[in-house]
């Protein structure tokens, strides 16, 4: 897992310090971002999102608290490498867009690059291709006051990203646009963030837009009150290849969330984790359905798992046609399926009760599931190396090994695939049992 690019410690910015009028525009707020994120800050009007922004992009000096951006501390930077920062690391949206109005389109985007001391030829290319891109080369020799809102952003959004920075910070860009406008910018930082892999703040107050991004950190009166993941905006074809994720990405999610949540109260954690476990869950069971029906039978699943429907009535709406809100499956896959279900949730619970009974109970539930024939000396074993798991005093490699390994050498002699299977099926409870 990469290392964040933006580590904000404890910011505090006051404006007006020790006066009356003293303002806590932001009130000891900390924040880890991770490179190709797409962030979004949320919050009402005056609770502090601009100052956040401003304090990452060094704009803002901290009055307490540090940011470190791509490694680097804002505040020790000399002169220099601060003017460096702002021309290549970071490219900066506005609401107002700040475009210079007596210099036409082109050389507005050019600007940046102008201050980098490049080449006329060279930097004129670089513009003109991402004005393309943006569908604005026809306006490229105009000037702004010619430009529709819409265009103006575009052009702005051209600007930021002609020296290519890894971060694209973004104050309410669509907040001055109309719907359409709106949209089309949306698209892009969408695009920017899909494509070319930037890792993009954005600040808003409109709620529609939080499906764009990955994380959303909640604000309210200088302070952050929560960060949600947002599981929904995967799209469907990471669904699919979803169906043949490995262990490792099983364990990298979670250590994701764990990360992400670690301000949040742990029933709040074990709720935001059921979406999750759903679709692990389901990953895990199926193979050959189409993207619709393991849709549905991802959103029965959070149902079951959020208790409000029970065993036969997740296996009834599995079986049920889409128009009649099932899943579109057939009555035998629903069962098989809902059996399947019932009974890794009960390894779930079993470990979570009398840890020895319950590793007991997992290790004949694996062996009958993927018919391992081990005998009384290696069973032993095997108990062994799953409790060293599900007490986390080994990893799901450190687990691999023992299980793979010759009985002669002191392993339980699986096969690969049967040891790799196995490992799955403990990482995938192992999430299930995790719980508040
Ligand atoms: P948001 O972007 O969420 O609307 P801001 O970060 O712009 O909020 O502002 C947070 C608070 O700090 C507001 O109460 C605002 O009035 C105050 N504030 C922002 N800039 C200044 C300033 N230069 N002087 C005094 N107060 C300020
Ligand atoms: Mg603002």
């Amino acid at each position: 897992m990469a290392e964040p690019c933006i580590k904000v410690d404890q910011l505090r910015v006051i404006y007006n310090k020790g006066k009356s009028n003293e303002v806590r525009s932001l009130d000891g707020v900390s924040v880890e971002i991770y490179p190709e994120e797409y962030i979004i800050i949320y919050g009402p009007s005056g609770c502090g999102k601009s100052t956040l922004l401003y304090g990452i992009s060094g704009l803002q000096a901290p009055t307490f608290g540090d940011v470190v951006v791509l490694g680097k501390n804002l505040a020790q930077m000399t002169k220099r490498e601060t003017v460096e920062f702002h021309q290549t690391s970071i490219g900066m949206v506005f609401q107002a867009f700040y475009l210079i109005e007596t210099l036409t389109v082109l050389d507005n985007v050019c600007l940046p690059k102008v201050f980098r001391g490049e080449d006329l030829k060279p930097r004129r290319e670089a513009a003109m291709e991402l004005l393309r891109r943006f569908g604005i080369a026809e306006q490229a020799e105009r000037f702004p006051a010619q430009l529709s809102g819409g265009q103006k952003q575009r052009v702005s959004i051209a600007r930021a990203l002609v020296n290519n920075p890894e971060i694209i910070l973004a104050d309410e860009p669509v907040g001055n646009l109309d719907s359409e406008s709106a949209q089309n910018v949306l698209d892009i930082f969408k695009e920017i963030n899909d494509v070319d892999k930037k890792t993009l703040i954005m600040v808003t107050h409109n709620p529609e837009h939080l499906v764009y991004a990955d994380r959303i950190i909640h604000m309210k009166d200088g302070k952050k009150v929560s960060e949600e993941i947002n599981h929904d905006k995967r799209p469907k074809e990471a669904l699919i290849k979803e169906v043949a994720a490995t262990p490792e990405e099983i364990s990298s999610e979670l250590k994701l969330l764990m990360r992400t949540f670690k301000n949040l109260s742990l029933q709040q954690v074990g709720v935001l984790l059921i979406p999750f476990k759903a679709k692990q869950l389901l990953a895990h069971i199926i193979s050959e359905l189409n993207e619709e029906q393991i849709g549905a039978a991802e959103n029965l699943l959070k149902e079951f798992l959020f208790k409000n429907i029970d065993k036969p009535a997740l296996s009834e709406k599995l079986d049920l046609d889409f128009d009649k809100g099932g899943a579109g499956w057939n009555k035998l896959r629903a069962m098989s399926f809902t059996e399947r279900t019932g009974r890794i949730l009960a390894q779930a619970e079993a470990l979570n009760g009398d840890q020895d009974t319950g590793v007991i109970s997992f290790c004949d539930y694996l062996a009958s599931v993927y018919h391992l024939k081990l005998d009384d000396e290696v069973m032993l074993r095997f108990r062994a190396f799953i409790k060293l798991r599900v007490e986390n005093r080994i990893d799901r490699f450190g687990l691999e090994q023992r299980l793979d390994a010759p009985k002669r050498l002191g392993g339980a002699g699986l096969y690969k695939g049967s040891a790799e299977k196995v490992v799955r099926e403990i990482e995938l409870v192992m999430l299930l049992k995790y719980s508040a």
